[in-house]
């Protein structure tokens, strides 16, 4: 693949971006003594920057998003064929696009029957604060406002979704914080809070906890991811949804879902919560809803909740009071259309469960030889390994050491992932997300680049 440097000037292009650019969550300090990397073409799982090298992309896309890979004809001719005939309705209209992508992403969701759109995932997670508020006050008297959210977990950049984060780095800056959410504690078994053998329905019990002293009365939902995403890649220990789902339904609790990572696939399932028998109010998702060809997301709930939004038409304030200029406008439920084809008519699902069985057996492999790695987790292509300075003790390796495994990686034309810098002292996990077109000779290729890495950062 030929880089930016032959249609473009490239020192122009790294010029302007030392002086315009301001990036997502960067420390710019770097870029005095490096050139920022510039992304210009993708093809598949691999990525080309404007110098012309190629990396293998085990994150897709960085944060969990290219899905169906990179370069999708299909996907791009859907979107300009779309724009060309109806670029933009205000969405109080309806469109073919959006209709018929909903019904599409219906069929997948037994439960849920209404998708009310919107742009990134915080946006979709809000959605849900804002109706679970506005039940709360036509329904409860206002009082069952309050929202629970599970450390560990993160739900946008919004301070209201920030209010719902529970990755301290992320939030401690920011605030006055919205009120009315409480956090419960995180799940992960690997670091036990609970020394049961049930570990999931204790996990599950603590958020109980929280609600008798809150009060039951006063909480209107929890929101939840169903593997937890930049807080370390967790998965859910055996009981707990279960449990979870026991508790919300004793207390008239509703559950929210945020599938923003797990959506669409990357679980090798349509939607993470399938895995485990969940039976939500609200899902949310954004990320691999178009894998990342348009801006969409989507909060997905059931006709129980759609219909106390219509109890009163002649209430000017009984319906939604909500509106997303550029929600499911038209781009994005036409790619969103078109992906969804394309994990059906490939067989992604199926691929997504065998690479990532090959994803968690390498890894394994390598815990045997790296004594740095503690603990191997995941579901379908969505996996982490977290690096410990002793097994016994559990101490996290040093944050540094691990961006140095990170690295190194990218050196050798692979790039991974780890724990969002965002957890105090826990920044330790390597995240792997690979497209689901992963194939055996891909996933090779990233666990080996992780071997090498860490023979050479470890020892
Ligand atoms: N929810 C989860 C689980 C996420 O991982 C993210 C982003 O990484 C969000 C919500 C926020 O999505 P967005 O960045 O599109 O607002």
């Amino acid at each position: 693949m030929e880089g930016l440097a032959h249609s473009n000037d490239l020192s122009e292009v790294i010029e302007a971006d030392r002086a315009h650019m301001w990036h997502h969550l960067s420390q710019h300090k770097q870029y005095e003594s490096i050139d920022p990397r510039i992304i210009v073409e993708g093809k598949g799982m691999r990525v080309w920057d404007a110098t012309g090298k190629e990396h293998l992309d085990a994150v897709s896309g960085g944060v969990w998003t290219v899905n169906v890979g990179y370069g999708r004809e299909s996907i791009a001719n859907a979107v300009r064929d779309q724009l060309i005939k109806m670029n933009y309705f205000a969405h109080s209209a309806g469109s073919i696009p959006a209709s018929m992508f909903s019904k599409r992403l219906i069929s997948k969701m037994p439960g849920l029957s209404r998708v009310y759109y919107s742009n990134s995932g915080s946006e979709a997670n809000e959605k849900v604060f804002k109706m679970v508020r506005q039940i709360s006050h036509r329904h409860h008297g206002g009082r069952k406002s309050k929202i629970l959210y599970r450390e560990r977990d993160y739900h946008g950049t919004t301070i209201t979704a920030l209010s719902a984060g529970g990755q301290p780095q992320r939030v401690m800056q920011y605030g006055p914080l919205t009120p009315g959410f409480v956090e419960v504690p995180h799940c992960l078994e690997y670091r036990k809070q609970w020394d049961v053998e049930n570990y999931g329905e204790r996990a599950a019990d603590a958020i109980e906890e929280v609600i008798l002293r809150e009060g039951p009365d006063t909480i209107g939902a929890i929101c939840l991811e169903p593997v937890t995403a930049g807080g370390g890649v967790i998965t859910p220990p055996i009981g707990y949804w279960e449990r979870v789902q026991e508790i919300c339904a004793k207390y008239n609790i509703l559950i929210h879902i945020d599938e923003v990572v797990c959506g669409v696939g990357r679980t090798g399932v349509w939607f993470g919560y399938q895995n485990y028998g969940v039976k939500p109010d609200f899902v949310t998702m954004a990320k691999g809803v178009a894998s990342g060809y348009a801006a969409i997301s989507c909060t997905v709930t059931t006709e129980a909740v759609f219909d106390m939004f219509k109890d009163d038409p002649n209430d000017p304030m009984s319906y939604f009071r909500d509106i997303s200029t550029f929600g499911g406008c038209t781009s994005g439920p036409a790619a969103a259309l078109e992906n969804m084809r394309i994990i059906e008519d490939e067989g992604l699902l199926d691929n997504t469960l065998t690479m990532g069985a090959r994803v968690i057996d390498n890894l394994k492999a390598l815990q045997d030889k790296h004594k740095v790695i503690g603990d191997v987790r995941g579901k379908g292509l969505f996996c982490g390994a977290e690096l410990v300075s002793d097994r016994d003790t559990k101490e996290p390796a040093d944050e540094k050491r691990v961006a140095a495994v990170v690295a190194d990686c990218m050196q050798q034309g692979v790039i991974i992932g780890m724990t969002n810098r965002s957890l105090p002292g826990f920044n330790n996990t390597l995240c792997l997300s690979p497209a689901l077109i992963s194939k055996a000779d891909d996933i090779d290729q990233i666990t080996d680049a992780i071997d090498g890495a860490l023979t050479r950062v470890f020892g």
